[in-house]
């Protein structure tokens, strides 16, 4: 896994290479996931999802502030609609047609997040 990792990652910053050559733990496999896209569901009365459960995509700095901003959409709907069913309702229609996004991104994305020779500068960091 060393070895191909080294090789994949031929040209990137030598902080980060250091890192690969000379750990002594074990790589871990750590797979990432995410939704297909677009991504939803028929409403359920007093049930609804947000944050990564709604619109997981790969690591792209993008995913904790969805889940924030689904967060403070869904707490604006609960303390201003008249019941949760109704906040739910209004929650979902403002989330749902903003986030899906064009199928394929996310995982073209994830491909571009990675590329094979990224700036060494950026990986010194
Ligand atoms: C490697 C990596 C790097 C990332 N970098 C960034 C970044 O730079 N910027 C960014 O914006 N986002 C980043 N993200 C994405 C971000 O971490 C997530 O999008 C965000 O944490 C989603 O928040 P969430 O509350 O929806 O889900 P989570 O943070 O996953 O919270 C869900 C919680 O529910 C708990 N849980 C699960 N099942 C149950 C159960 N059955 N009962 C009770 N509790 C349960 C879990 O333990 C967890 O605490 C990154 C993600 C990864 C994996």
């Amino acid at each position: 896994m060393r070895t191909h990792l080294l090789k994949t990652l031929d040209g990137w910053g030598e902080r980060l290479l250091h890192l690969l050559r000379y750990n002594d733990g074990g790589f871990i496999n750590r797979p990432l996931f995410a939704l297909p896209v677009p991504h939803t569901w028929e409403h359920v009365p007093g049930i609804t999802l947000l944050g990564d459960a709604a619109h997981l995509m790969p690591p792209l700095g993008l995913g904790a502030n969805l889940a924030m901003l689904d967060g403070t959409e869904l707490a604006t709907a609960l303390v201003t609609e008249p019941d949760v069913d109704d906040a739910v309702r209004a929650y979902e229609s403002i989330m749902l047609p903003v986030r899906p996004r064009p199928p394929g991104s996310a995982r073209k994305d994830s491909k571009t997040s990675c590329p094979r020779r990224a700036p060494r500068r950026r990986c010194d960091r």
